[in-house]
């Protein structure tokens, strides 16, 4: 793999959001906007990316393989990374084949995919589940769902850093909480391994709280070698991870031109309309500074739009 990471270090800006019920509410909120970084590797995906791209490289692989569903944002980045730097990449997809924007994209971007079933796909956390895989693909690197574990994490350690640097240019000496979505809480353990102790992160959790974060965090620390504290989780999956409702398709639609910034529903929608329950329930102070990490994954909307549409029409509509 030819691949120099130091030709492309993507830096996420730092925006002020500007919303009626921050306003009311007296809380400053910035946004470190990771969907900016670039059009086709959007997002936390990236740089949960970047570690394993490197123990690839070190290890003189050809490139990658990995594993999501349909519509994953992280095969996505897989995918567009390898096409970026050149080198090859297989994707192993839950479900039955199916043709998504997310797999057009996946094979425009010259990634072979392999369908796994539902059943070929639960059986990812066996052990010996990457055996025949690597033996049929010995040159390629394996990255675990979502770009997981320690690696990823230590992928968005730099984050803190990156928006520490901006702070200034907003007039905030200093910020009280981070707040972000979690699928794995890889992301979010970065943030936490950054910040080491100095400011809490709040996760606002994509999937239901019976998915096993906690449990994969607690490993991800315990490997870091470091407590696990520093952070909150807290559902904010209304029900399960792909469902979409009226109150959040009309949130998204007023969050996004209240704000000039775009959302997909399924992570940071929701992760917003999470934040705001709490604002108004008064857990944050009046002058309180909290940074939201805009987690990206864009891509995955194209899928949805259909439904938001309706769902948001079905709200506007006049109730006769
Ligand atoms: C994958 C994803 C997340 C979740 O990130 P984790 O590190 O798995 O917690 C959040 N937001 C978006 C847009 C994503 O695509």
């Amino acid at each position: 793999m030819r691949v120099d990471l130091s030709d492309w270090t993507p830096r996420a800006p730092l925006h002020p959001l500007k919303l009626d019920w921050l306003t009311r509410a007296g809380v400053d909120v910035a946004v470190l906007r990771l969907d900016l970084i670039d059009p086709l590797l959007s997002g936390n995906k990236w740089f949960k990316l970047k570690p394993y791209l490197q123990a690839a490289k070190a290890a003189g692989h050809a490139g990658l393989i990995s594993l999501g569903g349909s519509h994953s944002n992280h095969l996505h980045a897989v995918a567009a990374a390898g096409e970026r730097f050149g080198f090859s990449t297989v994707g192993l997809l839950r479900g039955e084949p199916c043709e998504t924007p997310t797999v057009c994209d996946l094979r425009a971007f010259g990634m072979q995919l392999h369908w796994l079933g539902y059943g070929g796909y639960r059986a990812r956390h066996q052990a010996d589940f990457w055996q025949p895989w690597l033996q049929r693909y010995p040159a390629l690197h394996p990255v675990p769902e979502g770009g997981g574990g320690l690696p990823g994490a230590q992928g968005c350690i730099e984050l803190v850093d990156m928006a520490r640097r901006q702070m200034a240019g907003l007039g905030w000496s200093d910020y009280h909480a981070w707040w972000l979505a979690a699928g794995t809480g890889t992301t979010l353990a970065g943030l936490v391994l950054g910040e080491a102790g100095q400011c809490p992160v709040y996760g606002a959790l994509a999937v239901p709280d019976d998915h096993g974060v906690a449990r994969r965090l607690a490993e991800t620390f315990a490997a870091a070698g470091v407590a696990d504290t520093g952070y909150h989780l807290l559902d904010a999956s209304r029900g399960g991870f792909a469902r979409v409702d009226a109150e959040l398709a009309a949130f998204l639609h007023a969050s996004e031109v209240g704000s000039s910034m775009t959302f997909e529903p399924l992570y940071t929608a929701k992760a917003l309309l999470a934040l705001r329950s709490q604002v108004e329930a008064g857990c944050f102070a009046p002058g309180s500074r909290v940074i939201f990490v805009h987690t990206g994954g864009l891509q995955g909307r194209r899928a949805l739009q259909g439904e938001l549409d309706r769902l948001a029409g079905s709200v506007d509509s006049p109730k006769n």
